[in-house]
């Protein structure tokens, strides 16, 4: 078992001291340094009406972005077929998995968890298969949504969007270049939605990056540019060339608020989700989520959504591989993007490509530490155990960096900072009613035969 100092004196202290001194901070530090699983309870939580007036992002801004996925849904119907049934509304589904808590609590396993366990399924989400479904494919929409009221392809925000897809649209996109920088699963989704509405779309892939998510997207017609370096150095690269041609946008996965807030949308359907399982969320029928985390776009807008929509019954968790907790790292130090994960010598590489980032987001670290409440850390290792126990049980199939969510239902059992947390919340009396869901980020474009290997693998 781990020792555990103060985290909330410590932390105080960490937040003001520079790199160096750091090196002095012992246990938290020290077992994130050695790769060891560490449960982090954030004390920066804030309850949500003060969260809420600090934050320079509102619940209304979910609801104009919500709003603008409604105005795209009749062109996302026209582009994409297999959103008709969902007129052309890009969502997943919420599905119980008792099965899979059955094994999680069994002997072996001993999660010892209570309540009813769900799966999100972003992992089957149209178009990109990956919650970059969300943030991706919105702040592509929303670029096409400017530049096409500028040149008067469509007159309003009333007017009739298919008209995006005419050919003398097509045309002027063609013009128009959509470029971003990814580790894999967001420049499928920007490269396959650029192109599908007629941009020149270009994707600077890390060396991570799976040969198959290449291969799909050249198909598709995007230009990939590949990188033998990692994924930091592959979006400067793309951001640099973007930004030397003046019909050229680039989604910055690393500084995008516009990415942010397509993530957060997710949580004002998930409540309706909810509401129409017959699903509680209240002081007395807590909701916990547990969502992997790479530079923090995705669970942190999700996290900030659900917070916004359900408010202070809602606990939202990040997980992140041991050997690259960028957001952990950088909230803790107070450091945030100014420091990564290599330069306390991890290795950044994980199976969990999605979440093989060193640096965290520029703002999402700050922004969502009052929303948040803590990270917990996971082992490649386990990663394909849940990935099996998930598809041996459910005939769920979600990819590593997926099966990280798993964990978090795993850890309250085993870690005296998850029981803590539930004592300092007074939520022991009500775990019986709780409800928690694994958020399932990705998997549903993994080729077959690749699903079949990773099922097999053993790290
Ligand atoms: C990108 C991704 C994440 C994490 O999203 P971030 O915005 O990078 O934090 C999690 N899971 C999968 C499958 C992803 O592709």
């Amino acid at each position: 078992m781990p020792r555990y100092f103060n985290v909330k004196k410590e932390v105080i202290i960490m937040e003001l001291d520079s790199l160096s001194s750091l090196e002095k901070r012992e246990i938290l530090f020290t077992d994130i340094k050695n790769a060891i699983e560490v449960e982090w309870i954030n004390t920066f939580k804030l309850p949500n009406d003060d969260a809420v007036t600090r934050s320079v992002l509102t619940m209304s801004d979910i609801d104009s972005a919500e709003a603008r996925l409604r105005r795209f849904a009749p062109l996302i119907k026209m582009l994409f077929p297999e959103t008709i049934d969902a007129k052309g509304i890009i969502e997943s589904p919420l599905v119980e998995v008792p099965d899979l808590k059955k094994a999680l609590n069994s002997e072996k396993i001993g999660a010892n968890l209570s309540g009813r366990l769900y799966v999100k399924l972003d992992s089957e989400l149209p178009i990109a298969g990956s919650v970059k479904a969300r943030g991706g494919i919105y702040e592509v929409l929303k670029h096409t949504e400017e530049i096409a009221v500028k040149s008067g392809i469509i007159d309003s925000y009333e007017d009739d969007y298919c008209k995006l897809a005419s050919p003398a649209a097509r045309a002027f996109f063609a013009t128009q270049k959509i470029q971003t920088g990814s580790t894999g699963n967001l420049g499928l989704s920007i490269g396959i939605t650029g192109a599908a509405i007629g941009y020149e779309a270009i994707v600077h892939m890390s060396a991570e990056a799976a040969q198959w998510k290449k291969e799909l997207l050249r198909r598709n017609g995007v230009n990939v540019v590949e990188y033998d370096s990692d994924y930091t150095e592959a979006v400067a690269n793309g951001r640099a060339e973007s930004a030397n041609d003046p019909n050229s946008y680039f989604v910055d996965d690393e500084n995008s608020t516009d990415l942010f807030l397509g993530y957060a949308v997710a949580a004002k359907r998930l409540k309706k989700q909810l509401r129409q399982q017959e699903v509680t969320v209240d002081k007395n029928h807590p909701l916990f989520v547990y969502i992997p985390c790479g530079v923090g776009g995705a669970p942190g807008g999700i996290t900030f959504g659900l917070r916004q929509f359900l408010g202070d019954d809602v606990h939202c968790f990040f997980v992140e591989p041991t050997q690259s907790p960028c957001m952990l790292l950088g909230i803790v130090t107070g450091l945030y993007n100014n420091i990564s994960v290599q330069d306390i010598g991890l290795s950044g590489k994980t199976y969990a490509d999605g979440l093989a980032v060193g640096r965290p987001s520029v703002f999402v670290g700050d922004f969502i530490k009052p929303f948040l409440s803590g990270i917990i850390t996971v082992k490649d290792k386990r990663l394909f155990e849940y990935m099996r126990l998930l598809w041996n049980t459910e005939k769920i199939f979600a990819e590593p960096s997926a099966c990280a969510a798993v964990h978090g239902a795993y850890c309250w059992n085993h870690s005296e900072e998850m029981q803590n947390y539930i004592y300092d919340n007074h939520l022991n009396r009500h775990m019986e009613n709780a409800t928690h869901i694994i958020w399932a980020t990705g998997g549903s474009l993994v080729p077959d035969k690749i699903r079949q290997e990773m099922l097999e693998k053993k790290v």
